[in-house]
């Protein structure tokens, strides 16, 4: 089963018929088909301990604000994948990872599946992140899930690969310093240089500049880890949203 890096960006493009939302359609129908579905969301940060949601019917989380109704009726009523997901804790076990009841799927989940898979029928979990680590052991603990791939989970990490709201800007061109940030982790991952795109903070400013906070680069290093160095990483929706947000996003294969 392949692996996928999305960049989700806006909520709205759970609703919108746009160019980003367009791709996740056309994804659903181009992908081998899962027995479930794994997402590793920014949304869902877990301070001290990573965690794995275990429930049957997972319920749909409306985690923003200041968006239109219509956005907060959605649902996405997919399965959970219980079985899936204490199979994911064991195969995890080394990391102390811990089963979750109270989760669900955030946006960062759902904006993207109800694109992808509108029918919601594909059993779905969450993966949590711990915030206070650093980004190379997310790039660590995940090398652990490689094995899912072979049992037909879909991993989606959902994040974006630049990501300063604070600096959002409508109807204007991408700032250098992000054209900049996510060309310099582009090569990294064309030249598969993984510890590099790790320890982006190397990068000093231009790296507080695309992450003022990175809890939406974090995903990244999931899918990366489980990138083989003959594996095809092929980029998809490679643009820009609101002039800060990169919605770059690839498929591992
Ligand atoms: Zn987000």
């Amino acid at each position: 089963m392949p692996a996928l890096f999305i960049g989700h960006g806006s909520p709205m493009n759970a609703i919108q018929d746009n160019v980003f939302s367009r791709t996740w359609r056309d994804l659903g129908k181009w992908l081998p088909y899962p027995n479930a579905i794994l997402s590793i969301s920014a949304h869902w940060i877990t301070p001290k301990e990573t965690k794995v949601t275990i429930m049957t019917s997972p319920k749909t989380i409306h985690d923003f604000y200041g968006f239109p109704e219509s956005l907060f009726l959605q649902q996405y009523p997919a399965p959970g994948a219980v079985d899936y997901a204490s199979h994911t804790i064991e195969l995890m076990q080394k990391s102390h990872v811990k089963s979750d009841h109270e989760w669900g799927l955030d946006h960062g989940t759902w904006s993207v599946l109800i694109q992808m898979y509108p029918k919601a029928d594909i059993p779905v979990y969450q993966l949590s992140l711990d915030y206070s680590r650093p980004p190379v052991y997310h790039y660590e603990i995940a090398k652990d899930l490689k094995k899912l791939r072979e049992k037909g989970v879909l991993i989606i990490g959902s994040g974006n690969m630049v990501h300063n709201l604070r600096m959002m800007h409508m109807n204007r061109d991408p700032y250098d310093w992000a054209i900049e940030f996510d060309r310099m982790i582009t090569g990294y991952i064309n030249n598969r240089d993984f510890h590099s795109a790790a320890h982006f903070q190397d990068l000093g400013n231009l790296a507080k500049m695309a992450h003022p906070t990175h809890d939406h680069y974090l995903p990244l290093m999931y899918i990366l880890a489980l990138a083989e160095e003959h594996s095809n990483i092929i980029y998809f929706n490679e643009g820009f949203d609101l002039s800060s947000v990169s919605m770059k996003s690839f498929v591992v294969i």
